[in-house]
């Protein structure tokens, strides 16, 4: 019997709505069930992060030259950052063939071209609200909030949000994180957990 295949999670939504976070609680119930894939990026490392753990950080010598040799499932230059970030097929192919589950968590250009190459991807879509304009209102509360950014970067995240936002359709799953406030964290990670195990995720 052909050992049995694992499946690609691709897990996107607009900036600031808690991808990261999400993703850390997942794994954490998940354990080796689901691996996250780890991305390559030329933005330099935060204090904390590690190379290989975090990101692979790349020089964008480095980075550009492994583009060329065709090594990136999807890569994309994210908008107002300067930066470029890509999924290796190192990461993902291997693990896959082995029969492992292999999570992307992604921003929502590139999770249109991870789609593309792997149509049948459990897809989710992150959102902070089920009506997009209220999820565009929480998103500016929590930047607001959150004070890290001026006014004008606020307003361009917001402007990019706005039409990442419309673009849920494209994604088998949409989950709403509601915030902290309401336990939505929680929630959400249980949602995701429960579908993913309903798509067949080992338990
Ligand atoms: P940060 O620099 O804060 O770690 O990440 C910035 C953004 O890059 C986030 O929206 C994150 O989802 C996205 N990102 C991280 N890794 C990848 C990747 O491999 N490919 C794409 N397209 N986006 C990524």
């Amino acid at each position: 019997m052909p050992a049995a295949t694992g499946k690609l999670v691709i897990l996107s939504g607009p900036s600031g709505v808690g991808k990261s976070t999400i993703v850390r609680k997942l794994l954490g119930r998940t354990a080796e069930r689901l691996r996250l894939s780890v991305s390559a990026t030329t933005r330099p490392p935060r204090p904390g992060e590690a190379d290989g753990v975090d990101y692979h950080f790349l020089s964008h010598e480095a980075f550009a030259s492994r583009r060329q040799r065709g090594e990136f499932l999807e890569c994309v230059e994210v908008f107002g950052r300067g930066h470029w970030y890509g999924t290796l097929l190192a990461e993902v192919t291997p693990s896959l063939e082995a029969g492992r589950w292999v999570l992307l968590e992604i921003d929502v250009d590139g999770a249109e071209r991870a789609l593309a190459a792997f149509p049948e991807a459990v897809s989710i879509f992150l959102t902070a609200a089920a009506d997009p304009a209220e999820a565009l209102q929480v998103l500016r509360e929590r930047l607001e909030a959150r004070g890290t950014e001026d006014p004008e970067a606020i307003a361009r995240r917001l402007e990019v949000a706005q039409r990442e936002l419309q673009r849920s359709s494209r994604y088998r799953y949409t989950v709403v994180n509601g915030g902290p406030q309401e336990g939505g964290l929680d929630f959400a990670v249980d949602e995701i957990h429960q579908l993913l195990v309903a798509e067949g995720l080992p338990v």
